[in-house]
Parts: C-alpha cells; sequence; structure tokens
C-alpha cells in the first residue's frame, strides 16, 4: 500500500531559527507551495480557542501562515464555525469577540477573520457524498464551502466524545455549521427543555417544517417529531438554550460522521494540513479550562494527508512518556510511563478515534499508511 509522507519538526530553536521559522521551512517542505495558491481564496481553518482555555494554538502561527500564503499569491483568511451548545462561540459576535480576545483579529493575525456558517450559524451548503453511509449532505459552513483550498492548523489533544482532536476533528466537526453539529452530534432530533424556553417565537418562524409550535396555553415551544427533520435550524436560534441537542451520539458513530463531514469539506479542493503536538490537553479546547498537558511537546507535524497527519500524531504520543507532574493520567499511573499505551483511551474508555480513521480510510480521503520525515 502506498504510504503518506507525513512531514516532521521537533520543537528545538536557535538565534537564526525560531518556531515559527521552523513552521515555516516544514511546512514548504511539506509542499504548502505547490498548492494553486495564485488568486485562490484559502480557508485557514483553526480553533479560536474558548475563552479562560489557554492550550489553542498560538496566533502568532496563523499570522506566519497567513504571510506565507500571501506572498504567494493566495487570498487568505482564517475561519471557524460557531458551536452547538452554548458558550462564547455560538455565534459570530461573541465568536468574533471571543477570537479577539485570544489573540486572532485582523491585526495580529494579518488577515480576515470570517465565522463560516454566518451570524447564527444557519448559513451552509449542503455537500452531496455519495458514498457516505450516516450523512449523505454534509451543511457545511458557506465561506468553508465556497473556498478555493483548505489549510487546516489543528492542536493535536484529547477529546472527551472523539478521542483525539486533530485533523479530521478539526475539519469534519469545525467545519460544519450549527446544524451540521447537530446531524454530527445527535442520534436523533432536538428537544425543547420547556423551563427555558420564553415562547418568543424565533424558532417557529425559522422552522422550513412547520415541525415546531408554542402551546396556546403554556406559550412554550414543542416539536412535531413526526415532522421534524432534525436539521438543527432551532437549536441554533434559540439563544435561551430551550432547544437542545436529544441524546449524545456514540464516539464511534461521531467518529464516522466526522470522516464523512471531512470528505465533503474536502471535496474537489486543493488541501494541506498542520498538527501542533504541544499542551497536548486531555480535552478540546471547547472547553473554558485546560487541564494540564499529559505529554510533553513534541513538535510540529504537516501533510497533504489528514488521515496520515493525525496517525503520524496519534502513534508520536502513544510511544512517549507520560508528563509526571500533576495531570490526569499521572495522577492514576503515578510509577509508570505508558510508553506505548493508548493514552486517549485510558482517559476516555468511551471512546474509539480508530474507528474514525479508518472510516476516513474507506471514505478514500487518506491513508493511516505513512512515512514520517523529519525536517
Ligand atoms: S427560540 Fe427558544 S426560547 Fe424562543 S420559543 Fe423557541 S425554544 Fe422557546
Ligand atoms: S430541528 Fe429543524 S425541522 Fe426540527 S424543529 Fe428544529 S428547525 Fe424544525
Amino acid at each position: 500500500m502506498q504510504k503518506s509522507k507525513v512531514y516532521f519538526s521537533d520543537l528545538r530553536t536557535s538565534p537564526t531559527c525560531n518556531l515559527l521559522d521552523k513552521m515555516e521551512r516544514l511546512v514548504r517542505k511539506a509542499g504548502l507551495e505547490k498548492l494553486p495558491l495564485k488568486d485562490n481564496f484559502v480557508a485557514i481553518k483553526i480553533h479560536f480557542g474558548e475563552p479562560g482555555n489557554l492550550a489553542y494554538i498560538r496566533p502568532n502561527y496563523a499570522a506566519r501562515m497567513a504571510n506565507i500564503l500571501r506572498k504567494l499569491g493566495a487570498k487568505p483568511f482564517l475561519t471557524d464555525c460557531n458551536t452547538l451548545y452554548s458558550g462564547k462561540r455560538s455565534n459570530a459576535v461573541d465568536h468574533l469577540q471571543s477570537a479577539m480576545e485570544n489573540g486572532f483579529n485582523p491585526i495580529s493575525a494579518q488577515c480576515q477573520v470570517i465565522i463560516g456558517d454566518g451570524l447564527k450559524g444557519t448559513d451552509y451548503r449542503e455537500i452531496p457524498i455519495p458514498d457516505a453511509e450516516y450523512c449523505p449532505a454534509p451543511k457545511i459552513g458557506t465561506a468553508i464551502a465556497d473556498a478555493d483550498i483548505i489549510v487546516s492548523m489543528n492542536h493535536f489533544k484529547g477529546h472527551e466524545q472523539a478521542g483525539f482532536g486533530g485533523a479530521l476533528k478539526n475539519l469534519g466537526m469545525g467545519c460544519a455549521s450549527v446544524g451540521g453539529k447537530l446531524e454530527l452530534h445527535a442520534a436523533s432530533q432536538p428537544k425543547i427543555v420547556t423551563e427555558h424556553c420564553i415562547g418568543c417565537n424565533i424558532c417557529v418562524k425559522h422552522c422550513a417544517h412547520n415541525a415546531i409550535h408554542l402551546d396556546s396555553q403554556t406559550r412554550k415551544a414543542y416539536i412535531d417529531y413526526d415532522t421534524c427533520v432534525g436539521c438543527g435550524q432551532c437549536v441554533a436560534l434559540c439563544q435561551h438554550d430551550a432547544a437542545v441537542v436529544n441524546d449524545w451520539d456514540t464516539s464511534e458513530r461521531l467518529n464516522y460522521k466526522i470522516a464523512e463531514y471531512t470528505k465533503a469539506v474536502l471535496l474537489s479542493k486543493p488541501n494541506f494540513h498542520v498538527s501542533f503536538i504541544m499542551n497536548v490537553s486531555p480535552e478540546c479546547d471547547c472547553w473554558n479550562h485546560n487541564d494540564a498537558a499529559i505529554v510533553p511537546d513534541l513538535g510540529i507535524l504537516a501533510s497533504s494527508d489528514p488521515v496520515a497527519l493525525d496517525m503520524a500524531c496519534a502513534d508520536l504520543v502513544m510511544q512517549a512518556p507520560i508528563l509526571h507532574n500533576n495531570n490526569i493520567l499521572a495522577e492514576k499511573h503515578n510509577h509508570e510511563d505508558l510508553c506505548g499505551q493508548d493514552k486517549f483511551h485510558l482517559i476516555h474508555p468511551d471512546t474509539d478515534w480508530k474507528a474514525g480513521l479508518h472510516h476516513a480510510e474507506k471514505m478514500g480521503i487518506g491513508t493511516t499508511h505513512y512515512e514520517l520525515i523529519t525536517v
């Protein structure tokens, strides 16, 4: 089987080559310049970090990437889509404010910041995937769907539902509109938490399927489950946490769906991916805190194959010894180094990241077989 090339750079620096220089050298070596960049819109997909979380990728890296792309003739912009849950990134106004607080703004990032699925997460394009088993038409944020080229910058860390968050998670989940995220997360249609509902009628007005109504007596919303198609529009629009996700999907199915969404994001688009194994926190950057890192900072990796990239990052973390500071793994395995063990599975035993990588491979997104080239 043909192996994909994954390029690796460690984190040693010198007065003539800092980490930004090292990242630039890495991505150039890994083939960034081979993309058809001239005059094309390049969506740099990154996670801006929930305020309070400090493990996200530093904006300095995004600024350097934007500069490289612009010098090569492209029109880059930084992007992410709104979240499904309430928090400080669930609409474009709060999301941009959070991004700014975390250092991502047009001045520091040296390019424009665009929220991919619009003001309230309802701006998306459905991209048909003929061979999909779970999500035949992923709902991808319009700005990302309209971009000519996708570059992902991924913070590699644990994830409470997917096992780990890397390139596939950043692309498949991160580029989904709010309705898309509902499809990814939920095994069924949303539900109404009546105590939270203020009867504002917004969900009723915007349900394209006439499936949500206000009770004439209580003035609370209710869903007609015979008509509801689970599009997620009401979840996106409700600002009171009253229309919410019903049951969360299993990790295995979530990872299958993330793979299919990734296929939709990358379909017919040149793409390139960079992952940072730094601050490997046990959980997602969507949390408003980041628990202590579980392994040392290992390096920066780049590839044109996001599956191979995730596999290489997972292997490096599995091979690494755990840190013996006060972290979630050291707490339980104080006298072990856990080299060679699946640390993400130890932290989140109900997760199954391998399922997602194998499904992505089956969908033709890439391969788990790779050659690691040190730059
Ligand atoms: S948008 Fe939310 S608060 Fe308003 S009626 Fe619908 S469920 Fe209730
Ligand atoms: S999920 Fe979509 S179809 Fe179902 S009630 Fe909400 S807006 Fe209507």
